[in-house]
């Protein structure tokens, strides 16, 4: 468990200098036994210590003696119950992608790594106060089928077979978001269409197994 403690705090120290999110935004987690182990509530990255990450159980029901987890572990929880495939969330109010989620949308496949999330788009979620169950249920119906979403007026979150590839993915959500703010300077972007899409994530999967 010490190491999964200490990866936990070398990627939320880079959500700071890959400045996918600064300060104490945004937050990080891993499955761990019947339960995950996730950044605390109010510290700064940079001075946190294996013993500042807390372990939560899948009923929610964590020991108060060891710290308080991120306001916003109940979609950490959420997405473990319902998500088989996670290993590792990675959630961050990284610049362009909480720019796009601000206008409630979410990105369309206007490049063919949009497919990275999963599928031939990344959805937002819809808005709700940040730590509710409310944005936990918005979050998982724009995850279907789905690793990656937008949420309204926040920012984004993933989830992946463990950290390093959650946090990549995070930075591909961001790259991509910025791409496609740049892109819309020059008037509405040509979408790929469903059918090249489809071949896209088809070669991704070979890919992947090969
Ligand atoms: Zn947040």
């Amino acid at each position: 468990m010490k190491n999964l403690r200490t990866e936990i705090i070398k990627y939320s120290r880079m959500l700071n200098s890959k400045k996918l999110s600064a300060l104490r935004s945004g937050n990080i987690s891993s499955r761990y036994k019947d339960g995950f182990l996730i950044t605390p509530s109010g510290k700064k990255y940079s001075s946190l210590k294996n013993k500042d990450i807390v372990f939560v159980p899948l009923s929610g029901k964590y020991d108060k003696r060891n710290g308080s987890p991120s306001s916003e572990w109940k979609f950490h929880q959420d997405i473990y119950i319902n998500k088989k495939a996670a290993k590792s969330i990675v959630h961050a109010h990284s610049t362009n992608a909480t720019a796009v989620s601000t206008h409630k949308r979410g990105i369309p496949p206007f490049h063919y790594m949009v497919a990275m999330a999963g599928g031939h788009d990344i959805r937002c979620a819809k808005y709700a106060t940040f730590g509710t169950r409310e944005l936990s249920k918005n979050i998982l119906n724009a995850l279907k089928d789905r690793k990656a979403c937008l949420i309204a007026n926040h920012g984004q979150i993933v989830f992946e077979e463990n950290l390093m590839k959650a946090f990549e993915l995070a930075e591909e959500v961001e790259n991509l978001s910025l791409q496609y703010i740049t892109s819309l300077k020059l008037g509405k972007p040509k979408i790929l269409s469903l059918g090249e899409m489809k071949k896209v994530l088809s070669k991704a999967k070979n890919y992947k197994k090969g």
